[in-house]
């Protein structure tokens, strides 16, 4: 009989999941759970983000202990298990060392770190902040000015959530942005507003026509570029400015890190 609720096809056979399975990861955070077990945030390329437990990874005789650390590239053995996969091999695939052994990179690590952590799902597919994040530590790592660095990354970001700033046209009437103009900066509507259109004071803030071109060029440049240019320390801290209040409304809140990196950059004796 056909028009049943059932398809009649093969639909319905249920094709049993692998218990194990290997992925390649990188840790996003981590927190202790018992005498030496820690639960790790991973960020993969096919499963988004995952939470996983290495267990017996805090005894000194862990095969895998000294692996499963922020800031590299690792491949993965996993079991699955009813609440949480279980790590059962680990090896390095990249290290990163050398961006550990500077502060301002390594807080800038965690922050870009973090960032990716609230802007993936659960067991969705992430290859596009899995590639961004991985390109951003191996930058770091290569020595690539932190500063520069995360911005790339925050409009990065954006673009890989479909939320690219708008900084060629204004937002409300589409009209190209001309250099004599007076330019607000407004996340919440997406980018930059043209002086046609009043708004509430409080969602706007005055971008300079230096912020704006460099903003520009985080959008058409490549890294390597934007590493290359020469912008007025002003400029830059405006810009900063500007992008951290675009990731606080596209990822509804400011970044924990983000005070741990502000510390590190005021202390006198970082350069
Ligand atoms: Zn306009």
């Amino acid at each position: 009989m056909r028009g049943g609720p059932w398809p009649a096809t093969s639909t319905l056979v249920n094709v049993p999941t692998p218990r194990m399975y290997r992925t390649q990861a990188i840790v996003l955070s981590r927190f202790e759970l018992g005498e030496a077990d820690r639960v790790l945030t991973l960020l993969t390329p096919q499963d988004g983000k995952i939470k996983v437990i290495a267990k017996g990874v805090r005894k000194p005789t862990s095969r895998i202990g000294g692996s499963v650390e922020p800031f590299a590239e690792l491949q993965l053995q996993l079991v699955r298990g009813r609440t949480f996969d279980v790590i059962t091999q680990a090896t390095v695939s990249q290290a990163w060392l050398n961006l550990r052994d500077r502060l301002e990179s390594a807080a800038t690590a965690w922050y870009i770190g973090e960032l990716a952590e609230r802007a993936v799902e659960e067991r969705a597919g992430a290859y596009p902040v899995y590639a961004l994040l991985k390109r951003a530590y191996q930058l770091l790592d290569d020595g690539m000015a932190p500063s520069r660095l995360a911005r790339w990354f925050e409009f990065g970001l954006a673009d890989a959530l479909g939320m690219r700033p708008e900084v060629d046209r204004c937002v409300e009437c589409d009209r190209v942005l001309e250099l004599d103009d007076d330019f607000r900066w407004v996340p919440a509507l997406g980018g930059v507003l043209c002086p046609r259109h009043p708004g509430p004071p409080a969602e706007q803030t005055r971008l300079s026509l230096g912020a704006l071109k460099l903003l520009k060029a985080y959008r058409r440049l490549d890294i390597e570029a934007i590493a290359a240019l020469r912008v007025a320390p002003e400029i830059e801290l405006e810009t900063e400015g500007a992008l951290r209040r675009f990731v606080r409304h596209m990822l509804e809140r400011d970044a924990r890190s983000l005070a741990f990196l502000d510390e590190v950059r005021a202390a006198p004796w970082s350069s």
